[in-house]
């Protein structure tokens, strides 16, 4: 598959859906309107890659609807340079997604297969990520933090403790919490001890599971 004017013209269409559903970032519009979503998915979704909605990927897994990606993305106020933790590699789109918005990304993912597919996939493309793990996010990264920001794109029926502990004083996590359903929230670690919570809607993602598989 390739990037075409044709792909270009409907991200360019996409990042008009998500602004009129409310995404206002210019940095991460950017980067929807650059990140060739259809090279991320399997061949015969490319049709549908820039409608605002989840696809199936391998190992039962779904790569995020655009307006999903761009909402956690926004919340987690990238910086350049920017340390960021992405618990659920996928597909590996919303990793680029933050690569485009200069952060140095760490993300895990607890699949092998996917974690196989993706991190080739990375490498096909160019795409450099500071490191690709295959591992279990609910345990973050130790020996990498801490974390200007974390990011968890699978459903947390709880927000694992180690992940508040690995963010900067003024770090962010972006987890949605639940079972069926889940809240976004946004955690901001006032101090060593304080956080801040905001509950910010309701969304669906596949469930954030322990352990590798
Ligand atoms: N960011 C991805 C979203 C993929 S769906 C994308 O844009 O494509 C969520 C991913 O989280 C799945 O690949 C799933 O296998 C992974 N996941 C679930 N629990 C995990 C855990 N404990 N650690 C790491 N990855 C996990």
């Amino acid at each position: 598959m390739r990037d075409t004017l044709k792909h270009r013209g409907m991200r360019n269409k996409l990042a008009d859906v998500l602004i009129a559903k409310g995404i206002v970032d210019s940095n991460v519009l950017e980067a929807i309107r650059k990140v060739p979503r259809h090279l991320f998915m399997d061949s015969s979704f490319e049709g549908h890659a820039y409608q605002d909605k989840a696809f199936p990927i391998a190992a039962d897994q779904t790569i995020s609807q655009p307006y999903t990606v761009a909402f956690q993305s926004e919340l987690l106020q990238v910086e350049p340079g920017h340390k960021v933790l992405e618990i659920g590699t996928g597909s590996g789109y919303q990793t680029a997604v933050l690569l485009q918005l200069k952060a140095k990304v760490y993300t895990i993912e607890r699949q092998l297969e996917l974690f196989k597919k993706t991190n080739l996939f990375f490498k096909k493309m160019g795409y450099r990520p500071k490191k690709v793990i295959f591992g279990d996010g609910y345990k973050g990264l130790p020996q990498a933090a801490p974390f200007d920001s974390i990011i968890v794109t699978a459903g947390a029926p709880e927000v694992p403790k180690a992940l508040l502990s690995q963010l900067k004083i003024g770090g962010r996590l972006v987890i949605p919490v639940g079972a069926d359903e889940q809240i976004m929230t946004l955690f901001i670690r006032n101090s060593e001890k304080e956080f801040e919570k905001k509950e910010l809607g309701a969304f669906r993602f596949v469930p954030l599971l322990e352990d590798k598989n």
